[in-house]
């Protein structure tokens, strides 16, 4: 039995009492169960019901029809999504993608068979019974990852699968069966049929696991790291072993990865990491490649923040040593200024002094004086700098 406690969790209780009010089944499913069971916090309360999707929505006053055709609905409840997928089977996998057929079912332990790892299995119903037809439960307390039903064919269907295998057991620092091994090293190239975002999800929770550096090596012997992107040239960067789960953040991780790389942004790219990820990327590995050659100083410190310990982190995994904050901080605190924003000047100011058109120069000069600041030749004042701007343009 579970005591299911939180406000999202007694929400989604009441959205399992009225389907089954309704006459119909409903469970919760999925990694909502097994992080219950795991006692680790859940992000979100799947469920799966008896109910269609057309039945699903006459009995809630908020439904998205989010994906109808799979059987998935979701139900704002009191301001709180719930996905609502019938019970249901998957057949026939077109090129790998998408299952081409789905088979509306009425029982529970059908729709549990069609999951993934038999950690994925499980159903807690509205009273706090779990439905485990695939000993999950027991796998979970044995900290293993095992497919339901045959390895071979459930990696076949989806290879996905195998990229997710690693996934969990880098993130639970849970072990494969030999079975499972051997199977991801027969269906490995099978990964390139499958479309990069769904890889680049999984493996971005891969890479922020507790036991990425075990799940790395697994990468490397399985044969998986060929048929990801840009991986298959990184075999000995990969069996190096650095400590990748001192770093922090996702940016910090795909750096990790691009930091030897040649052309990191078309890495990145291949990938599809958005825009915005590839930009803090690119700034962290520009900041590092820099400190790799001068330390840190004045300068180098400036230009990192405020991705400066972000930096750190990368470098010292690369190094293999400890990432070490005092001397940047030390450094940060002396700076005269953090940013160019606290400059006393402004390109307004600029123009006035000048009466000149306003033009590329501004900003050129406006550079000029926040190294000259930096470096302390000119304090950080209006009349100073105006002074300092004076004496430059006579020489
Ligand atoms: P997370 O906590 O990271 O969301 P999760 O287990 O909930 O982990 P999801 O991708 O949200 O993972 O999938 C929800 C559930 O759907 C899984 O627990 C599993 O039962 C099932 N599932 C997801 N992907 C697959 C797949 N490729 N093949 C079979 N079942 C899958
Ligand atoms: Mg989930």
């Amino acid at each position: 039995m579970i005591q299911l406690e939180g406000v999202t969790a007694l929400k989604c209780l009441k959205v399992l009492k009225r389907l089954k009010d309704a006459g119909y089944e409903a469970y919760i499913v999925g990694g909502a169960v097994r992080d219950l069971l795991l006692d680790l916090p859940v992000s979100d309360f799947d469920i799966a019901s008896s109910a269609h999707p057309n039945e699903v929505m006459k009995l809630f006053k908020k439904v998205i029809p989010t994906g109808v055709k799979h059987g998935t609905v979701t139900v704002v409840f009191e301001d709180e999504p719930f996905e609502v997928t019938t019970f249901r089977s998957e057949k026939k996998y077109d090129d790998f993608r998408h299952p081409s057929e789905v088979q509306f079912l009425s029982h529970i332990d059908d729709d549990l068979a069609r999951r993934d790892f038999t950690i994925n299995s499980m159903a807690l119903s509205g009273n706090g019974e779990i439905v485990d037809p695939f000993q999950g439960r027991g796998d979970l307390k044995k900290g293993l990852i095992r497919t339901v039903g045959h390895a071979d064919e459930r990696f076949t269907e989806d290879p996905l699968r195998m990229v997710r295998a690693l996934r969990f057991l880098s993130v639970f620092s849970f072990q494969f069966e030999e079975e499972t091994i051997q199977a991801i090293k027969k269906h490995a190239s099978l990964l390139s049929h499958i479309a990069v975002e769904r890889v680049a999800t999984e493996f971005t929770k891969l890479l922020a696991g507790a036991a990425v550096e075990r799940a790395l090596k697994l990468i490397v012997e399985t044969g998986v790291y060929s048929y990801l992107p840009g991986l298959d040239e990184m075999k000995s960067y990969l069996e190096r072993g650095m400590k990748v789960s001192l770093l922090e953040t996702d940016e910090e991780r795909w750096a990790w990865l691009a930091f030897e790389v040649e052309d990191p942004v078309l890495f990145l790219k291949k990938w599809r990491l958005s825009n915005d990820v590839i930009k803090k990327v690119q700034k962290i590995l520009s900041v590092s490649k820099k400190v790799q050659r001068v330390g840190w100083n004045r300068e180098t410190v400036y230009f990192a923040r405020p991705l400066d310990k972000e930096s750190e982190r990368v470098l010292a995994v690369v190094h293999d040593r400890k990432p070490t904050y005092e001397h940047i901080d030390l450094i940060a605190s002396a700076l005269p200024i953090s940013s160019s924003d606290m400059l006393a000047v402004t390109g307004e100011d600029l123009l006035a002094w000048t009466g000149q058109k306003p033009g590329p120069w501004v900003g050129e000069s406006l550079m000029r004086i926040e190294q000259a600041v930096l470096k302390e030749e000119v304090t950080n004042e209006k009349s100073s700098i105006k002074r300092w701007l004076e004496h430059w343009q006579t020489q």
